[in-house]
């Protein structure tokens, strides 16, 4: 595309290795092996050549909140490997579309969306589909706007999406209250991890706690101290949206 020595791809290039960077050095400081936390650039509301030089940058994870607007960009981005996860509000009627577009959806926040996303994957065709990997959302400061499930329904959600076909769930995903320093989001996030290492302990056959997708800009060094093991980076990487 003869992007190179483009500055806006140098640009979101030295922003992608900077977080990366600070990742790494979240994953020393706690103890964690820097292979197990991945980052997700949340690229919506940016255009397309953004995304694409951070595929040109080596990035391959990508998180959109719009299906539509995700499908779009899809279509101007080309590279090997490259990922795209739903991080935003699915509605039932887009969840088939959403279910051949995205690698990963984290925002699974009701049996009915879940047994749409499964009914998708599971019907047609002689062989089925790999399972498509979700996550379920948790609203784990109760907040009354704020999408996901209370901490007190997720066990049962959680055994009852366990048993659906076509979808696997692997973790839980959480947007904590807005805090006023990225120190105050901790007990959040510990709450999250401490849901899921109790949903892992019912033995659920087919379910799998091994995602914890949570911290953005402010505050993904301590969401990786307290167990994140995808953080979801927007306007830390792209600039404001
Ligand atoms: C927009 C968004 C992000 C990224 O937010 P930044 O503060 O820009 O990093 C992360 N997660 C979800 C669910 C979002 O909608």
């Amino acid at each position: 595309m003869g992007m190179t020595d483009h500055p806006e791809r140098n640009k979101v290039a030295d922003a992608v290795h900077a977080i990366q960077e600070r990742m790494q050095a979240a994953c020393r400081r706690s103890g964690r092996d820097p292979a197990q936390v991945r980052l997700l650039a949340v690229s919506k509301q940016q255009p397309a050549d953004r995304v694409q030089a951070a595929v040109a940058a080596g990035h391959r994870f990508f998180g959109e909140n719009r299906v539509q607007e995700a499908r779009d960009k899809m279509a101007l981005v080309s590279g090997d490997g490259v990922q795209w996860h739903l991080i935003g509000p699915l509605q039932r009627n887009k969840a088939r579309l959403a279910a051949s577009l995205f690698q990963m959806i984290h925002s699974v926040d009701s049996l009915a969306l879940a047994q749409q996303l499964s009914a998708c994957r599971s019907v047609d065709g002689a062989t089925p589909p790999s399972p498509l990997p979700v996550l379920m959302q948790v609203n784990i400061g109760l907040e009354p706007q704020k999408q996901g499930v209370a901490p007190e329904e997720a066990p049962a959600l959680a055994r009852a999406m366990a048993a659906l076909p076509g979808i696997a769930l692997r973790g839980l995903m959480a947007i904590p209250p807005q805090t006023a320093t990225a120190a105050a989001a901790r007990p959040y996030f510990r709450a999250l991890a401490a849901l899921a290492r109790k949903i892992e302990g019912q033995n659920i056959p087919d379910l799998s706690m091994q995602e914890l997708s949570m911290g953005m800009s402010h505050d993904f060094e301590i969401a990786i101290e307290e167990g994140a093991t995808w953080v979801r980076v927007g306007s830390a990487l792209f600039g404001e949206r």
